[in-house]
């Protein structure tokens, strides 16, 4: 394993903070600490801390490192979800503001398009000053999805693309996800590269709403109409990935892993740091998404490629130290063996 010396590598991890409408706010009782997530790619983590993010007691040989962990989260599981932040911090950066000595959102854009209404009053305006909206939980399991959905395409890929019809079939049937890849800007990103697909634009007809409002000036009217174009976007992005897919084949996945490792990394910004003749490697603190896309794309490049456990209910992606591993632990390949038997009594007795 790669030893990056590593500095200023620090992340905010946070105790006692509330969640409202799935916005995770910390306030003057919030604990905020800082850790080094790079340590967590150096050194495995802890069973320990793992059986407790998880709340499951597995017995994990393997290695867990943070990213592995990440990929691990059910993200219908919101208990896990909260443990981690406990534990790990949210996957995007806020900052210490110096000159408020508060913890705010370090980029200029707010953290959220819009708050939760029981959050702000009538102008906007927080209700309660000392409350700071910081994550969004429902981003946070789009982030799980995404990256359990990008490791399933890159097994196929290295597995020479066995089990991609499936794949692909599963995919362009999930319109949330295709919804999805189109936020992040896959299909920007596959019409750049594929230069003959049909348009890839699917805004709503521009003049179609300016007609729609100066004919009509009724605000509810576009607001009742707002449905009606989404559906037909979404039905013209589905037909869209159907057409990419058929057009590149198997080099449709290879897009989908490249764009999104791409858009990924590009959330943090490697640099050098030379101080009294040491020389050390870092990164702009801004994203922990982006240092997880980064570990894991050191993993896979290096041919180390997280496989998902194939016991029924467990979650985890563990590292195969053998080719033909298909269990996180013993605990899994013990239940799965159970099952096994359960289930030919089962037809014995019928
Ligand atoms: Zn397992």
């Amino acid at each position: 394993m790669l030893k990056l010396d590593f500095i200023g590598g620090s992340w905010l991890r946070i105790k006692n903070f509330d969640v409202y409408n799935n916005i995770v706010c910390i306030s003057e009782k919030s604990v905020i600490e800082e850790y080094d997530p790079i340590y967590y790619y150096n050194n495995p983590i802890p069973p320990d801390i793992i059986n407790e993010i998880l709340g499951d007691s597995v017995n994990t040989q393997q290695y867990i490192f943070i990213h592995n962990l990440f990929l691990s989260l059910d993200y219908k599981n919101t208990e896990q979800l909260l443990r981690w932040i406990e534990r790990f911090g949210t996957l995007n950066r806020f900052a210490k503001d110096d000159s408020e000595d508060d913890y705010i959102s370090p980029s200029t854009e707010p953290l959220f398009d819009e708050l939760p209404e029981n959050l702000i009053n009538e102008d906007g305006e927080l209700l309660n000053p000392s409350l700071k909206p910081v994550s969004s939980l429902i981003e946070f399991k789009e982030e799980i999805s995404i990256m359990k959905f990008i490791v399933n395409a890159v097994n196929i890929i290295k597995n020479k693309y066995q089990g991609i019809e499936a794949f692909t079939n599963d995919y362009l049937s999930n319109v949330e996800l295709i919804e999805t890849l189109y936020y992040y800007g896959f299909f920007d990103f596959l019409y750049e590269k594929v230069p003959n697909l049909p348009s890839a634009s699917f805004s709503p007809d521009v003049s179609t709403y300016d007609k729609i409002q100066t004919e009509l000036p009724n605000a509810n009217y576009v607001k009742d109409i707002e449905p009606i174009f989404n559906a037909f976007r979404r039905c013209k992005l589905r037909n869209f990935a159907k057409i990419a897919s058929k057009q590149l084949g198997n080099q449709f996945l290879d897009q989908i892993v490249e764009c999104f490792f791409s858009i990924k990394l590009s959330a943090i910004s490697p640099e050098i740091k030379i101080n009294n003749g040491k020389i050390s490697f870092n990164f702009s603190n801004n994203s922990l998404i982006g240092l997880i896309y980064f570990f894991l794309s050191l993993d896979i490049a290096g041919d180390i490629i997280p496989r998902k456990c194939s016991a029924k209910g467990c979650n985890r992606h563990f590292i195969p130290t053998r080719e033909d591993a298909i269990y996180c632990s013993d605990t899994c390949k013990n239940r799965a063996k159970q099952q096994r038997h359960r289930d030919k009594k089962k037809r014995t007795i019928r």
